[in-house]
């Protein structure tokens, strides 16, 4: 007879966003959203009465974020910025007085007014092609929705009530219901929405609960008192296990705590092999409130500043002093650490909501990052400049993404001298030997590397385009991402001809893709020959525990190794065994998932 093999009522499989393993019960809270049934027009008379009942749900809704905001516990306060966003999205122009002028303009109620407003501001978003930037329509659509809350005078029940321990399950959570979160109650969280770079996300990462996201019909099919175990490493949640179960998952909290606080203790300590080869391990960032984060997991400067964000937080462009002030401010926290500044890489005039917006047939082919800008020379010199003279404080550099050849290169520094020259004749402080990079990240320029080499500073590889690029699959379509796969010899094959055109020109390259804080990625990554990877900062701390683990001389025999075998399965599964190699106390503890490896 065989023996039963552990078993759940329910698996279900979603995102994770952040990690750690628990078992708890479930807590079904309803975070549903406001019914607006009824939609009225005003007659003359009552247009005054609707506009004065808007005004006092926007003082509403922003005395409760304020509110929110002064009773954050202190270790998550440096993440206030979430509120601070809400705060900002209350003023803002394109929901607010709008909404008000609708309602004088079209005669219609507050709720309904509010609505078109939002629709309207979505109907902008979903022209972005970006992951980061398209999510925060959740921001304005939780914002909406609290003022919606305070028209029609529906509470809603209050997370910080939770009273037991218990794994909150909830259709979605905004950040705001993040902040709410008792965490000495609260275990963790799933939820039926969501996406991995949500504010909530975030938030949860900070506040160390684990939790998973976008699982679709968690809130129907979970009941409130089901046991549930949430796995926020591998994205899994299982109901009502059994004992089996629970003792399997129990053993893995174990291991993951062990590996965890290993893992923290040595994240100050440098990246360097057991043979004493020193990585530089720095991180990508989207805005100025990270910095601290990138401290605190060892990294060392900021290999990557996506400056998209100041661009989109507004519907006007955002003027130099406001770009200046920013890098500046960046510059400062990182230095004497290196800051490297990408220039806007934002897909056409998406983002302008007061230009005409142009649909894109095939927006990753589009006009895009340094070819809009050099299409928009204005918006280009104006960034350029807060560039240039934030280098004046601090350890700066700037460089170019979707560089497809070098007549794009010649053009962005020809652009680039020119403001100096022009920076120089009004005494404004600047750093005038500024070094300039490219972003290889379109296979022709992997291709004209050699050429390229010769007018930049140094390459950073951007191998989430460069893999979208070369294998033609579009890196936001689900139904492709199966193909999405930087162990395909052609990518391995870029990247080392793109290394050995830098060596050959003696400049240096990063490579600040998804792949520089894969623990797969990473051996071959320095065996090819890559002494700086630039990542997202939760990944410092165990990229550089795999490198203190490995020997170069292995890396250089892994990179070899690999770049004999023909396809991207045979490559990575001679990876899982080599990382298991490397850890075989951690892949016995069956810890080993915890990292996304095996
Ligand atoms: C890349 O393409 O690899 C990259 C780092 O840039 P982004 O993800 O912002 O396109
Ligand atoms: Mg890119």
């Amino acid at each position: 007879m065989t023996e039963p093999q552990p078993a759940a009522e329910k698996r279900f499989k979603g995102i994770a966003v952040s990690p750690g393993i628990i078992i708890g019960k479930a807590r079904v809270v309803d975070r549903s959203k406001v019914k607006i049934f009824y939609r009225y027009l005003v007659d003359d008379v009552h247009v005054a009465r609707e506009q004065e009942r808007f005004a006092l749900a926007l003082r509403a809704t922003e005395e409760q974020l304020v509110r929110l905001k002064n009773g954050m516990p202190e270790h998550v306060k440096e993440h206030s910025f979430i509120l601070d966003s809400y705060l900002m999205i209350l003023k803002d122009n394109m929901l607010c007085d709008a909404t008000a002028r609708r309602i004088v303009e079209e005669k219609i109620n507050a709720e309904w007014a509010i609505k078109k407003s939002l629709q309207e501001i979505r109907d902008i978003f979903s022209q972005i092609d970006d992951e980061y930037i398209s999510n925060r329509i959740h921001d304005v659509e939780n914002v909406t929705e609290r003022v919606l809350r305070n028209l029609s005078g529906q509470p809603q029940e209050s997370l910080s009530e939770v009273r037991e321990r218990v794994i909150i399950v909830a259709h979605d959570l905004s950040p705001a219901d993040t902040t709410e979160l008792n965490v000495s109650k609260v275990m963790g969280f799933v939820t039926d929405l969501g996406g991995r770079t949500s504010h909530t996300a975030i938030m949860a990462q900070a506040l160390e609960i684990p939790g998973v996201v976008g699982l679709a019909q968690a809130t129907k099919e979970i009941r409130d008192g089901d046991l549930l175990i949430v796995d926020g490493n591998a994205g899994e949640v299982l109901v009502n296990p059994d004992d089996g179960l629970i003792i399997e998952y129990q053993e893995k909290q174990v291991q993951v705590a062990k590996y965890k606080s290993a893992i923290a203790r040595t994240s100050h300590l440098p990246a360097e092999t057991l043979d004493g080869h020193r990585v530089r391990i720095m991180a990508n960032i989207e805005f100025l409130e990270e910095v601290t984060a990138v401290r605190e997991y060892g990294g060392e400067g900021i290999g990557l500043y996506r400056t998209e964000f100041l661009y989109l937080k507004n519907p006007q462009l955002p003027d130099e002093e406001e770009l200046f002030e920013d890098y500046r401010d960046v510059a400062e926290l990182v230095a004497p650490d290196v800051l490297i500044l990408r220039t806007l890489d934002l897909g056409g005039d998406k983002f302008m909501a007061d230009l005409e917006i142009t649909r894109e047939m095939n927006p990753a082919l589009g006009l895009r990052a340094i070819r809009f800008c050099l299409k928009e020379p204005e918006i280009f010199e104006t960034q350029l400049r807060a560039i240039l003279r934030a280098g004046a404080y601090g350890n700066v550099q700037v460089m170019f993404p979707m560089i497809s050849g070098l007549q794009e290169v010649l053009e962005a520094k020809a652009i680039l001298e020119k403001v100096k020259g022009e920076l120089e004749a009004q005494g404004l402080p600047h750093d005038p030997d500024m070094k300039v990079g490219a972003m290889i990240e379109i296979p022709s320029a992997v291709t004209v590397a050699d050429i390229l080499a010769q007018h930049v500073d140094f390459f950073s590889i951007g191998t989430n385009d460069l893999i979208q690029y070369a294998l033609a699959i579009d890196r936001i379509n689900g139904d492709v991402s199966y193909l999405y796969e930087p162990f395909h010899p052609a990518i391995l094959r870029m990247i080392r001809q793109v290394l050995e055109a830098a060596g050959a020109a003696g400049i240096d390259v990063s490579l600040c893709g998804e792949m520089a804080g894969d623990p797969l990625c990473v051996p071959v990554l320095l065996g090819l020959g890559l002494e700086t990877l630039s990542m997202n900062a939760r990944s410092i701390p165990l990229i550089k525990t795999i490198i203190r683990s490995l020997s170069m001389e292995d890396a250089r025999k892994d990179a070899e190794e690999v770049g004999r075998l023909t396809t991207a399965d045979e490559v990575r599964g001679y990876m899982v065994d080599r990382v298991r190699g490397l850890f075989p106390d951690m892949d016995e503890g069956g810890a080993l998932p915890f990292w996304g490896v095996g």
